[in-house]
């Protein structure tokens, strides 16, 4: 699970580490109060998305009109950009060409910056570590810096976040050339950005830019940081900064039902029970020459009623043109996954084709019970002609 910058922000601000003052607009707020205190007179008007490179980005029909983070010099515009970007699309690199609606704006305070870096920490699951990855060419995205400035990049893996050595970081910190009081300050953000990865079972942290600024100390500018959604359960305050706006909605609808269902591109609805036997159905559909639409995992509890909310969700993508449903009936029991099937079929209307495969316990049952209901459902004798009946059906 995303969150927004502003929500990371404010996990960073309740462990003390040094972020801009800033806040979510409201039209009906009387923002030159809340601006005033700023020295600078300076403010940045940021689209709040889940996705990243807004700045560089541009808002959909309004190609000219500048990103979604500009720099600002006077209230009037402050208030004018923040009114302009709400409801708009904002297209960058990470959104596709269609974007994501900006429904929340934050106005923070600007920093004067003398230097950008880049850290995040994320899992590097090969050897089931977390990862530092750093680099003094920040503001930009770590895969540009990456293809230009590869020797620019350095990585750390932390063998115990329980026992974090000081001269670890003090070297991480020689190696971003920061000396005397930014080594002690660097040192602080990453041990509390280790601290708050472990206790809130995080997935990624990136800081990008973490920035110098004229009183030369560190300040962490931007911050996008995601969560592993099977941990969200021990983690009820992260949990409630889920924005369920920014969710697909299909995804959305999966998750309520405690399914796994992830959108693809191609033309093949897979409803399959077992993460494993999933990844299997997408491969052996595409060596079969098609794309599957979905991942879609009814989960080891399988019943009728999951059956036919999977059929629902894989029919409202309009992309289908065939469903292959591969079940492995251990637990689960394949006459009733045949009943589920048979009652959506009639229910929702479908005329989808749709291929069974059935396999193990009361396989021939099912199989029986679909061969028998006169409705468009072909009962495979095997996987590959499941698979291939569907790529056929889908043309
Ligand atoms: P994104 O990475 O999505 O483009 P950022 O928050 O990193 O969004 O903003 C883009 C750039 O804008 C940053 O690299 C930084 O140079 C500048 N910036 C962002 N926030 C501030 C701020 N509070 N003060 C000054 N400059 C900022
Ligand atoms: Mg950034």
């Amino acid at each position: 699970m995303n969150i927004h910058e502003f929500q990371a922000k404010q996990l960073l601000l309740s462990i003390n580490l040094p972020v801009p003052k800033g806040f979510i607009y409201n039209k009906n707020h009387n923002i030159e109060s809340l601006l005033i205190s700023n020295k600078e007179k300076k403010w940045v008007v940021k689209s709040q998305i889940h996705a990243g490179g807004r700045g560089a980005g541009h808002f959909l029909g309004f190609e000219k009109s500048g990103g979604g983070v500009r720099l600002l010099d006077n209230l009037e515009d402050v208030k004018k950009t923040a009114d302009f970007m709400l409801g708009k699309k904002l297209i960058t690199k990470q959104t596709g060409p269609l974007g994501k609606e900006v429904n929340l704006v934050y106005i923070e305070e600007s920093t004067s910056i003398k230097k950008e870096y880049y850290i995040s920490l994320i899992i590097d699951r090969r050897v089931s570590k977390i990862m530092l990855i750093a680099s003094q060419s920040g503001g930009m995205e770590i895969e540009e810096v990456a293809l230009r400035e590869p020797n620019k990049i350095f990585n750390f893996y932390f063998d115990n976040l329980d026992e974090i050595k000081k001269n670890e970081l003090e070297k991480l910190s020689q190696n971003l050339f920061f000396t005397g009081n930014q080594t002690v300050q660097f040192s602080n953000i990453i041990e509390k950005l280790l601290k708050l990865f472990k206790d809130f079972d995080a997935s990624s942290i990136e800081i990008n830019p973490l920035v110098i600024d004229n009183n030369n100390n560190l300040i962490l500018l931007d911050a996008k940081m995601s969560f592993d959604d099977n941990a969200l359960y021990r983690n009820p305050d992260i949990l409630k900064l889920k924005d369920d706006s920014e969710e697909d909605p299909l995804e959305l609808q999966a998750s309520k039902k405690q399914m796994n269902y992830i959108k693809l591109d191609g033309s093949i609805g897979c409803m399959v029970n077992g993460a494993g036997l999933a990844m299997a159905t997408m491969d052996i559909i595409k060596f079969f020459g098609s794309e599957p639409a979905n991942f879609l995992d009814l989960g080891g509890t399988a019943n009728k009623e999951r059956a036919k909310e999977g059929f629902k969700i894989i029919q409202s993508d309009p992309k289908v043109r065939s469903i292959l449903v591969n079940i492995f009936g251990g637990i689960i029991h394949c006459d009733m996954i045949a009943e589920g099937i048979i009652d959506a079929t009639k229910e929702l209307n479908l005329k989808l084709p749709i291929i069974v495969r059935f396999q193990g316990t009361k396989a021939k049952e099912g199989k029986d019970m679909i061969n028998n209901s006169n409705l468009n459902i072909i009962a495979a004798e095997s996987l590959n002609d499941a698979a291939k009946k569907s790529v056929e059906a889908s043309l």
